[in-house]
């Protein structure tokens, strides 16, 4: 499924297709699609996981969904959802993805300031977000759109074991560095996602998602198959990747860890002797 910065490269990939006039349409969508022939692409865009071509009035917005799929001048052996052919033969294929259409400027329907790889994202913004969800496991928190727009599995599994956070830490129990953390590389992961995936080296920087074996200290990953209230596939290290809960967590029935109590953070001044260490 591509994530975010698969959608910049096809954003990048389909640039040329501004301003040119869309001559042909075809494809099996359901969608008004013909109501793009004869038109113009005024810009395009991409939001998060969102590829998004902009014309007078509303826009055409592409979700690849989990096996979607594009190709630009070829064609693959599966007739195409939606196909837009442009002058000198040129042509835009896109497969088994969902399609929409925004009425509408692009400006009042999407936040930018979300998109993990916008120059508009504003990571204050995604701070305020999570200390809005405490309850939330990171590993769903992460996958949220409204605050990551397009950080997809692969990003999540990654982040998590760079910044050393457990998939079920809660996000209210993390230390304010640790969330900082978390939301700097959402980002800083997606863009070095970005030059690997262009580069063709994407798989192989991958340390912890679909892997076995944790390249740090050599532990064997954990993985569950549906982890969260996402259920998506959690690739993780036990050994390096610490469980942040709130003390006292409700403990739930068959967890792979013990739920360990965060240790008190220390304390910015003494406590008089006289008190109890339980009020520490
Ligand atoms: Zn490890």
């Amino acid at each position: 499924m591509p994530e975010g910065p698969s959608i910049v490269i096809l954003r990048e990939e389909a640039a040329r297709f501004a301003r040119r006039r869309v001559m042909r349409v075809s494809g099996n969508s359901t969608q008004d699609i013909e109501r793009m022939r004869g038109r113009t692409v005024r810009e395009v865009r991409s939001w998060g996981k969102h590829f998004l071509l902009g014309f007078d009035g509303f826009s055409l917005r592409i979700h690849f969904m989990l096996f979607g799929s594009y190709r630009i001048n070829e064609g693959k052996a599966t007739p195409p959802r939606l196909a837009l052919g442009f002058s000198r033969g040129e042509v835009l294929n896109f497969y088994a993805c969902s399609v929409r259409f925004i009425e509408g400027a692009l400006d009042d329907a999407y936040d930018w300031s979300a998109d993990v790889m916008s120059d508009a994202w504003d990571p204050a913004a995604a701070r305020r977000k999570l200390r809005a969800r405490p309850e939330a496991l990171v590993a769903d928190a992460l996958l949220e759109q409204g605050t990551f727009a397009g950080v997809g599995n692969i990003i999540k599994n990654e982040v998590l074991h760079r910044i050393r956070v457990h998939p079920e830490s809660r996000v209210g129990a993390l230390p304010a560095r640790k969330l900082a953390q978390l939301v700097d590389q959402a980002r800083e992961y997606s863009f070095d996602f970005y030059r690997w995936k262009k580069a063709g080296v994407l798989k192989k920087h991958w340390q912890v998602h679909a892997k076995s074996t944790c390249p740090r200290d050599g532990a064997r990953l954990s993985f569950r198959r549906q982890l969260g209230q996402a259920g998506r596939r959690a690739f993780w290290c036990d050994a390096c990747q610490r469980p942040y809960v709130d003390a006292p967590a409700p403990r739930a029935p068959g967890r792979r860890y013990p739920a360990v109590a965060t240790p008190p953070r220390k304390m910015k001044y003494t406590a008089p002797r006289m008190h109890s260490p339980a009020h520490r």
